[in-house]
């Protein structure tokens, strides 16, 4: 378990502007989060970090960005239509609806003593024993309190919606489940386009949707999202080596976002809980403020979606070695990534508490790479012209050479200080009196968010300082 608790960041990142309730003066929309100025800047960095390392920095992988809308026929074929279910039961006296998994696994919190050694998660139970365990201790609805509650049923996850002015039938869409799909459907206009060698990759971020029964702990389960997917193709008899190499990236990328080791868990899922196209599935878990719960997932797809969209669409899907061997449909390795839950990740790892001159402090140790805001530029006074003058030398050069540097004028030096910790800004540059005249003219103070220390800088040297 992480020692922060969820409220302190969920506090944390709306006061100082990194996510607020989606549709906040109206009371919200459960499931939807929006980020704000700080937030959008922090998962950019993460996102822009994963692209690099991925698709920039190799010549094997072929970067996309398709529409979330697609033709209905695509989730047809990928078994999504069918098959993306989450089980619910429905109370048959309030109405009310819950997911089951989660009815029975908060049941299991509350009576340690009954069910402990049976289960420890409901998560991916059959409805057969999600029923079986609802009957066997008679649970009650959570909202009215009476055992009326139904068996297991299944309920489509996927939002539905109409394409143009006509609503029936044939104009059905739906917002993308995941990105995944985009990929498969452009497998062939990329073969095309670039002709790449067998093992190559697709990768693409983007915005997927799940309609959640029980959205929660905050942007961890939530309605829209944004993924960042790999589809690697591969020689069917070449796939376990690639696919313990990508479980290795996989854990190397959470060690470059600053991840502690130590709190990473890879966990192989069984037969009976992996996804209906996967033939091998390992999770990477992780320490976050409310357990360990899934961040990361690695999975084997086989051929399975090219070969259904092969045979639903009637295009021809194979991909044709350039040594003429025979054509074949190649095997997928599908390293997937959560980038909320890798923003939360993120956060969790770098709330911090100390205590600075006997008051408590709370700041976030992001690595400098991450960091939303680089660096602060403040006068000690906001009154005096020349100190002002001054700084505005300063913030000028280092935002041209670093970019996102604040100017911070607010308050005094002591409250600035608190709300750079708090937002991660590594170094707060104070430009005071001692700048302007003296033994010590032409320096600057120095704050490092981490040590809490003041050191006095050139301002010439400023920029080869600071460890950005
Ligand atoms: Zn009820």
């Amino acid at each position: 378990m992480s020692d922060v608790s969820l409220e302190d960041i969920v506090s944390l990142c709306k006061r100082r502007g990194f996510i607020y309730p989606g549709s906040d003066i109206y009371g919200g929309l459960s499931g939807t989060w929006d980020y704000g100025p700080l937030g959008v800047q922090l998962k950019r960095n993460i996102s822009n970090l994963w692209w690099k390392t991925f698709v920039e920095d190799r010549d094997d992988m072929y970067g996309i960005d398709a529409a979330i809308l697609m033709n209905q026929k695509v989730w047809q074929a990928s078994g999504h239509v069918g098959g993306f279910n989450d089980p619910l039961f429905e109370c048959n006296n309030c109405k009310n609806r819950f997911r089951a998994d989660h009815l029975v696994e908060n049941w299991i919190d509350a009576h340690p003593d009954k069910l402990n050694a049976v289960i420890h998660e409901a998560y991916n139970q059959s409805p057969e024993t999600l029923n079986h365990y609802k009957n066997l201790y008679k649970m009650a609805c959570p909202n009215c309190g009476k055992q009326e509650l139904s068996d297991v049923r299944q309920f489509n996850m996927m939002f539905k919606t109409h394409v143009g002015a006509v609503e029936d039938e044939t104009s059905v869409s739906y917002l993308r489940p995941e990105t995944a799909q985009g990929m498969f459907v452009n497998f062939k206009n990329v073969v095309d386009s670039f002709y790449p060698d067998v093992p190559f990759g697709m990768a693409q971020i983007g915005k997927a949707f799940r309609n959640e029964i029980a959205p929660r702990d905050f942007i961890f389960r939530v309605r829209e999202l944004e993924q960042m997917e790999i589809e690697y193709f591969v020689q069917p008899d070449g796939w376990r080596e690639q696919f313990d190499y990508w479980l290795d990236q996989q854990k190397q990328f959470l060690i470059g976002l600053g991840l502690a080791e130590e709190k990473i868990h890879q966990v192989e899922i069984g037969p009976d809980d992996r996804a209906h196209y996967s033939k091998h599935s390992v999770d990477t878990e992780f320490d976050f403020p409310f357990g360990q719960k899934e961040l990361l997932g690695c999975a084997y797809r086989t051929d399975y979606d090219l070969s259904k969209h092969q045979a639903a669409s009637g295009k021809n899907l194979e991909y044709r070695p350039k040594d003429g061997g025979t054509p074949y449909i190649p095997h997928v390795i599908e390293p997937t990534f959560g980038l909320d839950r890798l923003f939360l990740a993120v956060v969790a790892s770098a709330y911090c508490e100390d205590e600075v001159n006997g008051e408590k402090r709370s700041f976030l140790k992001l690595p400098a790479h991450l960091a939303p805001i680089s660096v602060a530029v403040s006068p000690l006074l906001k009154n005096k012209p020349e100190l002002v003058a001054k700084a505005k030398e300063v913030f000028a050069m280092l935002k041209k050479e670093f970019g996102s540097v604040t100017w911070d004028d607010n308050s005094n030096v002591g409250k600035r200080y608190r709300r750079s910790d708090e937002i991660g800004i590594p170094y707060h540059v104070t430009i005071d009196f001692d700048t302007l005249e003296g033994d010590n003219a032409g320096t600057v103070t120095v704050r490092n968010r981490d040590t809490t220390e003041q050191t006095r800088v050139g301002i010439e040297d400023l920029v080869a300082n600071l460890a950005l």
